[in-house]
Parts: structure tokens; C-alpha cells; sequence
């Protein structure tokens, strides 16, 4: 069963107007007492002021109390005297037309009974309930009334928002929700809201990128193979010839495996689908161990490569991971460094409590423009030399990936036409695997 559930509009006016309602309620009847009160305390002192006066003259000069009537105006009163009617004015008993107020006094010898007209205080409390019965559904009708148009203004930017927000989609995520005052609560869920959209847009447009540059970089090798394979179909060639057009067909097979794996690392390990361990890992021993199986590529074009294991630094971190991005840091310093260069892999303890992997060259270097460039999906400084060198662009967004993916940032230092320096810094650990105070 579906619950009742009015709009904030018809529940902000109902809470104004209940809330408003009570006060007005309360006031009323405030007032209603004070006044009545008041009226009946001057009535019974009017009263007390008439019993006092007669029983004065009653006393002093009781031949005037005749008098009374006309200079007091103290028109109905009675006084018994050892049971029998001492005075009596003309008017006595009150009659029971009017509704009337009495006083009595006494003691062993005299009684006087006073009474006033009441008429014109229940006139007065009347009159007044009257207008409070008309006035108090009024005000709680302005007050609905009121509350209801004032609610939806204060919840029309609400509106314009959620208008805006549905016409909102991927196609155009450059549309921002209106704010109109960024100052209020309103405006700055729409400032938020619109953060969001900004980070959507950033990511939805990377994404697009990365489309059409994985999809470009795809193309590239399978249009190598079908002109190669056309050209081989269209000549009549010995078996030697064959094999070699199989061979060039295997090299840009083997270029498309590399790309997708890299593509599949890449966004496996973004999506936080690659199963992550944590241990104690030395950063010498995986430096030595990256440039065992690396050397053979420096050998092939003369480099020297030099491991330095100053003191052991150990990191709390996903061997197999890190591993992936020292390789690539390692590999890119054999690729982009000339025949006979040096190449330098050093483990060390930063003074911060950070333990460190230098990857150093003597190669090209990075301009400085590009340096932070450089880790992002398909970026390559010189696309020519890099695919020669089979590079696509990704190597160093998998380094990112792997170094952050383990707590640790990677930073760059270059100084162009002077060689490379790569840096992954991780916390430093205790052998244990506590946070380690200061590295070594
Ligand atoms: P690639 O697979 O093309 O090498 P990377 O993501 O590994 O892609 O690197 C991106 C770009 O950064 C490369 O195209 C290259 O121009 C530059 N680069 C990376 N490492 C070095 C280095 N050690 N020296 C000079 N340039 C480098």
C-alpha cells in the first residue's frame, strides 16, 4: 500500500499553518481571560466602594441615605437591621430581567446588601468573543493562504532544478542546473550537484577519448596485416617470401596481444577487479629481480645498468603489482635512452620515512610541458619514435596505476637532452610491517 505522502509545499503550509493556529489559539484566550478578569475585578470594586459608602453614611447621617442614589448612583441596595428592612431603595429586589452582581456585608446589628447591573460586562465579553470567533479563522486562513504562496516561492528554484536535472543525459552533460542564489541551501545543492556533473563530464569525456584512441591504436596493426596479407595474396611468391609476410603478420599480432592486455590491466585494476595482497616487500630485491629480467634489452643496445641497494627499504605493498609498474618505468629508461647509455635502479630510504625506487637514465628526457602529461592513457611525446619502439601509450599509466593502487605516488624529474628520473615513493614499513618512524 502506498504511503500518503504530500509535497514539502502542502507541508511546510500545513505546519505554518497549525503552528500559527495554536499561538493564535493561545492569544485569544489569553487575552479573553485577562480582559474578563480585569472587568470583573473593577465590577467588585465598584461594589466593595458602594457597601463601604453606605455603611459610612448608614453610620454618620442615615437620614441622607436617600441621597445616595442620586450622588452615588448606588441605585439598588437593602439594609436589615435585627431582621427587619433598616432602608430599601425604591428599586429593590433586583429584579431578574438583568443579570445582576450582589455585595454583602454584616455584623451583629446591620446587613447591607448591594447590587450592580451586570449587563454591560458580559456586553463588553461578548462582543469580544464575537470578533475573536470571527478574526481567529481569518488569520489561520491568511495563514494558509499566506504560507501556501510563500512555500512555493521558496521552493520554486526546487522546481527549475528538477526540471533541468530531467532533461540532463549523457549527450549533454555540459548542461549546469540553475542557481539562483549560490548563497542559500537551494544553491549550494545545485553548486554541488553541478561539481558532480563537472566530475561526470571530466570522466564521461576521458572515457570518450579512450574509446577512440584504444580503438584507433587497435586499427592501426590490423590495417598493417591486411595490406601486407593483400600485397602477399596479389603476387605469386615462393614459400620464403610467405613466411616472412607471416612473420610481419605475427609481429603486429603480437603488438595487438601487448595492447590488450595493457588495455585489460588497465581497466581491470581502475575498476578495482584485480585481487590485491599486502606484504612486506624489500624494494632492493624487486629492484635486482626488474633489472635481472630486463637486461637483456640493455644489453642488445649497449647500456650500462646499474642496481644500488643503499640500505634494505621495505613497503607494505602487492609484489606482483609493483613489480608491473618498475618494469614499465624500467623498460621505458632502455627504450628512450640511446646505445651506450646509463640506466640506474637505486632503492633508498627518504629522510621523510618514504621508501624509494629511482629508475635514472642518460636518455632523451621529458620537456617540461609534458611531464605530467605523460602518465595519462595514449600519451606519447614523439608517437613515431615511440611505436617503433612498440610503445602505445600506456606504460606509464599502468606505473601510475600500480604505485597509487599501493599507497604511493610516482613522480618525474627531467632535464631534456639529459636523461630521465622516475621516482615511485611508497610509506615506509618496519620489518613487521609497522609505519617505520624514519627509513634508514
Ligand atoms: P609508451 O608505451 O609509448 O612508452 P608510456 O606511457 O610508457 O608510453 O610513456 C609515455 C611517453 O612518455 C612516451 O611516449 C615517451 O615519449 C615518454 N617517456 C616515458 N619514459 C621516458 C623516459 N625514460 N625518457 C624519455 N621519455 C620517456
Amino acid at each position: 500500500m502506498r504511503q500518503w505522502a504530500p509535497s514539502v509545499r502542502a507541508r511546510l503550509t500545513f505546519w505554518h499553518a497549525g503552528v500559527l493556529t495554536l499561538i493564535i489559539c493561545l492569544f485569544s484566550a489569553g487575552i479573553l481571560v485577562f480582559v474578563k478578569i480585569r472587568l470583573d475585578r473593577g465590577l467588585d470594586d465598584q461594589i466593595r466602594r458602594d457597601l463601604e459608602a453606605i455603611e459610612k453614611v448608614y453610620r454618620e447621617e442615615p437620614w441622607d441615605l436617600p441621597e445616595l442614589e442620586r450622588r452615588m448612583g448606588i441605585t439598588l441596595f437593602e439594609i436589615l437591621g435585627g431582621g427587619t428592612v433598616v432602608y430599601r431603595t425604591p428599586a429593590w429586589p433586583p429584579t431578574g430581567a438583568y443579570p445582576y452582581r450582589t455585595g454583602v456585608t454584616e455584623n451583629d446589628t446591620f446587613r447591607i446588601t448591594v447590587a450592580r447591573d451586570e449587563t454591560a460586562l458580559r456586553q463588553t465579553l461578548r462582543t469580544l468573543v464575537v470578533i475573536l470567533a470571527i478574526g481567529v479563522p481569518g488569520a489561520v486562513g491568511l495563514a494558509v493562504g499566506g504560507g501556501y504562496f510563500l512555500a512555493g516561492r521558496l521552493l520554486a528554484p526546487v522546481g527549475a532544478m528538477a526540471a533541468k536535472a530531467r532533461r540532463i543525459g549523457a549527450e549533454s552533460l555540459a548542461d549546469r542546473l540553475p542557481v539562483a542564489n549560490p548563497r542559500d541551501e537551494f544553491g549550494q545543492l545545485a553548486g554541488v550537484f553541478n561539481d558532480t556533473l563537472s566530475r561526470l563530464q571530466d570522466a564521461f569525456d576521458q572515457l570518450r577519448r579512450f574509446t577512440a584512441d584504444a580503438s584507433h591504436e587497435l586499427r592501426t596493426p590490423l590495417t598493417a596485416m591486411r595490406s601486407v596479407g593483400e600485397v602477399a595474396l596479389q603476387r605469386s611468391a615462393n614459400a620464403a617470401e610467405y613466411r616472412e609476410v607471416i612473420g610481419s603478420m605475427l609481429e603486429e599480432v603480437d603488438r595487438l596481444t601487448r595492447l590488450v592486455e595493457n588495455l585489460l590491466t588497465l581497466t581491470r585494476g581502475e575498476s578495482g577487479r584485480i585481487p590485491f595482497t599486502r606484504e612486506v616487500v624489500d624494494l632492493g630485491d624487486l629492484a635486482a629481480s626488474v633489472s635481472d629480467s630486463l637486461h637483456v634489452l640493455a644489453e642488445e643496445k649497449h647500456q650500462s645498468l646499474e642496481v644500488e641497494n643503499a640500505a634494505p627499504v621495505k613497503a607494505l605493498c602487492d609484489p606482483a603489482i609493483l613489480r608491473q609498474g618498475v618494469v614499465n618505468l624500467l623498460h621505458n629508461a632502455i627504450k628512450y635512452t640511446p646505445g651506450g647509455g646509463t640506466i640506474r635502479v637505486v632503492a633508498l630510504g627518504a629522510k621523510s620515512g618514504e621508501a624509494v625506487i629511482e629508475v635514472k637514465d642518460t636518455g632523451l628526457g621529458i620537456p617540461a610541458g609534458d611531464r605530467q602529461r605523460i602518465f595519462e592513457r595514449f600519451y606519447r611525446l614523439d608517437v613515431g619514435r615511440s611505436r617503433e619502439a612498440g610503445g602505445v601509450g600506456l606504460g606509464l599509466a599502468i606505473a601510475r596505476w600500480a604505485v597509487e593502487a599501493n599507497g604511493g605516488r610516482i613522480e618525474v624529474e627531467s632535464e631534456e637532452g639529459r636523461g630521465a628520473l622516475f621516482r615511485i615513493v611508497l610509506p615506509f614499513v618496519e620489518d613487521d610491517g609497522r609505519p617505520g618512524a624514519v627509513a634508514p
